[in-house]
């Protein structure tokens, strides 16, 4: 027997609307270790995702001449909300499906590998806790995703909440402006997601011009006046460029993310936020606006001590760290997967 063929592995799973990353790595975790593979998510059928990820993990396998018997566990991160004890997705919006079967496909795959499934914002907040987290911020984390949603993981006391579907901490869906005349993707009006996530800043950014109150010309110029074109990332590109109306929504934006960042943080007590998500690109105007208030006059959005505020470094590959991480931990009986 090779050395190979004796050593243990993990694999890491992690689901978006737009990626399926799959990752191998040997048991102890190590960076120089992990192995990955990225495809387009497929939705063509219910099933495309699990075949999908079932075809990713075999060709891992092979290609690190692995065998079924060596993998300690696989974990399973998908945008939510997540049944854990179905292993399905339910009410989904950007899967192609409202109702996506995970666990039981690739189970019957895999027959003899333990798979457990999570939801992408918990499987984050994992991946933060054991790659990047020092100690003193380890036991009280938070994970806040802000991308074409806002989604949330949370580490209290050690222990990784989960609820009792596992969705514990959907933020995104926190009301932050009762009178709010936007509905969100949900079905409710005034969702946190509606002012700060990409989407958000995208309508938001349509209307405004629709409105026709403030000057959008560098905007306008910049997408040869087709609206269609619009992106949050026009829109910070814009307003660094002295748009009027962009500087606008830019604001509105991150006045959302101080009233969401002070429920989050009048909920969960924790003692950092890392964020990531693809909006974080533009965290050079998001971030120290955020850093400021909570340092110098958080109690207008938080009764508790305020957090530090961070992002993640490791970019879109964090869910996935945490698929990893996700076995890592069950494997070793830490207790912060004790409700798992
Ligand atoms: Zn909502």
């Amino acid at each position: 027997m090779t050395e190979n063929q004796t050593q243990k592995y993990i694999i890491g799973v992690d689901i978006g609307g737009t990626w399926i990353r799959v990752a191998i790595c040997t048991q102890d975790l190590k960076e120089e270790n992990i192995k990955t593979k990225v495809v387009n998510t497929p939705k063509e059928s219910k099933f495309s995702i699990s075949n999908s990820v079932c075809i990713l993990i075999s060709d891992l396998l092979k290609e690190n001449n692995t065998n079924e018997d060596q993998i300690l566990g696989i974990g399973l991160a998908s945008a939510g909300p997540i049944d854990m004890e179905t292993g399905e997705v339910f009410n989904n919006a950007n899967l192609g499906f409202r109702e996506v079967p995970l666990k039981e496909p690739i189970q019957a795959k895999f027959p003899d590998v333990p798979i457990y499934l999570i939801n992408d914002c918990n499987a984050a907040v994992l991946g933060v806790h054991y790659f990047e987290a020092s100690e003193d911020e380890k036991e009280n984390l938070v994970y806040i995703t802000v991308s074409t949603g806002i989604g949330g993981g949370a580490i209290c006391n050690g222990h990784l909440l989960l609820g009792k579907d596992g969705n514990a901490a959907e933020i995104g869906h926190g009301l932050v402006e009762p009178k709010s005349n936007f509905q969100c993707n949900c079905g409710a009006y005034g969702c946190w997601e509606v002012y700060s996530s990409g989407t958000g800043v995208m309508n938001r950014t349509i209307d405004a011009i629709k409105e026709g109150n403030l000057n959008a010309d560098i905007l306008m110029k910049m997408v040869d006046n087709d609206t269609s074109k619009i992106t949050a990332k026009e829109v910070f590109q814009a307003a660094r460029e002295g748009d009027e109306l962009s500087k606008k929504i830019v604001d509105q934006c991150v006045f959302y993310m101080k009233v969401g960042i002070g429920l989050v943080n009048n909920f969960y007590d924790c003692t950092s936020i890392y964020f990531g998500g693809g909006l974080m690109k533009d965290k050079e105007q998001i971030l120290p606006p955020l850093i400021e208030q909570f340092e110098n006059n958080p109690i207008i959005f938080t009764i508790n001590k305020p957090p530090k505020l961070k992002t993640t470094s490791y970019r879109d590959d964090i869910g996935l760290r945490g698929a990893l991480a996700l076995i890592y931990y069950k494997i070793k009986n830490s207790p912060i997967l004790d409700m798992l």
